[in-house]
């Protein structure tokens, strides 16, 4: 073994020009954590490597030519250095990145944490604005699905992965088959499913390639598709809040405004109406919202004026950081509960300001495991309703979080991740000196 754990004779290509991983077929990132020895990994030190890995279907990579030189590419090294730092931030374990030239595949995997065990995450397929924002974005949601799984009681650990492109346009089955081969050198690492961009179809095209695929179980409503069983989440969410607020969890004549007209809004509808909530919806796309409302008696509102509704629940089921300096203030809602990650603009300053503001806030990703505990439950050959009864758990878990977050006088996010932290130190300490699992 050579220095900073890289050994040529195992395959290992120690990288001269740090910046040549962003261009070659394989290019892994390995942050070793010090609670355990990698399953899957022939490194043993405890120290973040930058390393090539040349496997035996992609490319062999040439350990004396670097492909780039530093002088030409100033955006590149600022991204290598970023990851770095990045990663040291969010405490990543793995960050592969993967380039096929033949389909024009860019995506990049992230696993967090395996403590509890593999990674699970979707894959999302987006149109970034830049490789940074691609890498920013995987490595947030991938360290929230650690998060998601603690806090839900599952077995798993945290992942996420990004496919470069616009998914209306970029998308081919070629494209995703090759992506799916990347996901199988991870051996069980790292298991994919459904997210923004992606659906049931893309799932089943990948899945000819690698066996760590999920979200695709015929028995379940939608063949798996995750989104249901999300809202189903959201909407159990929903009540535990009312009962918190108001000692009934009751949504016969709740007011409730709803941003995004998506997959999980449209289901969550339906829930919500069953039950007589007063409903209103907003989308970017109108046709998208005014379709909803057809279909649910909503009151159509415009997207800027949804926070301004006059509302009992905020319900955010269109993107994160939309929490932040300028719409907390303007929420009539004392209720924030809904299916958007990361709705946090910046977790140390608006989940105090919403206790300022006497607002309730229920975590997004103990509020939004959904489906997740869906896709874990399909995983595990488990029943649609088993998957059901999981999910109603979320109203539970919820109510624990608001009672921790009383007594110890802390924001609602805190309290959730108080608790999935001691999950996760109470499963690496059961998996100390052992392999957590076995990447098959
Ligand atoms: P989706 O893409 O089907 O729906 C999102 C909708 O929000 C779109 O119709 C979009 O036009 C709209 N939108 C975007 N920006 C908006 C804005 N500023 N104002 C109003 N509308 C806006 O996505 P989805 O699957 O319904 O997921 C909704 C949210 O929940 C996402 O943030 C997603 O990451 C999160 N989430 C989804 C799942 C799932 O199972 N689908 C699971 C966990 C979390």
């Amino acid at each position: 073994m050579t220095e900073r754990g890289i050994n040529p004779a195992k395959g290992h290509l120690k990288i001269l020009h740090p910046v040549s991983c962003i261009v070659h077929p394989i290019a892994q990132i390995t942050h070793l954590p010090s609670k355990r020895p990698h399953p899957t990994s022939q490194i043993s030190n405890q120290e973040t490597a930058l390393l090539l890995s040349s496997t035996q279907n992609f490319a062999k990579l040439t350990y004396s030519k670097p492909v780039l030189s530093f002088g030409l590419v100033p955006s590149l090294i600022y991204l290598t250095m970023s990851v770095f730092s990045e990663i040291t931030h969010f405490g990543h374990e793995q960050i592969l990145f993967c380039s096929d030239k033949k389909t024009g595949l860019r995506a990049i995997i992230a696993i967090h944490d395996t403590t509890l065990g593999p990674a699970l995450g979707g894959t999302r397929m987006w149109n970034y604005a830049t490789d940074e924002h691609a890498l920013t974005d995987v490595l947030r949601l991938s360290r929230g699905m650690t998060y998601k799984a603690a806090v839900s009681g599952l077995n798993l650990g945290g992942g996420k992965a990004v496919i470069l492109g616009n998914p209306n346009s970029d998308k081919s089955d070629d494209l995703l088959r090759a992506y799916g081969r990347f996901v199988e050198t991870l051996n069980g690492r790292y298991i994919t499913a459904e997210d923004v961009g992606t659906n049931v179809h893309d799932m089943e095209v990948i899945q000819q390639e690698t066996r760590h695929v999920t979200g695709i179980d015929q028995a379940f409503k939608d063949h798996g598709d995750p989104s249901p069983l999300t809202a189903l989440g959201v909407y159990f969410g929903i009540k535990a809040c009312m009962k918190q607020s108001t000692g009934n969890d009751s949504l016969a004549g709740k007011k409730i405004a709803i941003q995004g007209a998506g997959n999980v809004a449209t289901a969550l509808c339906n829930f919500l109406k069953k039950e007589g909530a007063i409903l209103s919806v907003t989308d970017i796309y109108p046709h998208k919202a005014e379709s909803l409302a057809a279909t649910t008696g909503a009151t159509l509102v415009q997207p800027h004026e949804i926070f301004e509704v006059d509302a009992d629940v905020f319900c955010p089921c269109a993107l994160g950081a939309i929490l932040n300096d300028k719409t907390i203030p303007e929420l009539k809602a004392k209720i924030v509960a809904g299916a958007a990650n990361n709705q946090l603009a910046d977790e140390n300053i608006h989940g105090e300001m919403l206790i300022h503001h006497g607002v309730l806030y229920a975590p997004d990703y103990v509020i939004n495991a959904g489906g997740l505990i869906s896709v874990a439950n399909q995983l595990d050959h488990k029943s649609y309703d088993a998957a059901k009864k999981q999910i109603a758990g979320i109203y539970d878990t919820l109510t624990n979080i608001f009672k921790i977050a009383t007594q110890r006088t802390i924001p609602t996010h805190l309290a959730a991740n108080h608790l999935a932290e001691e999950r996760l130190a109470a499963g690496a300490s059961r998996t100390k000196g052992k392999i957590a699992f076995s990447g098959q």
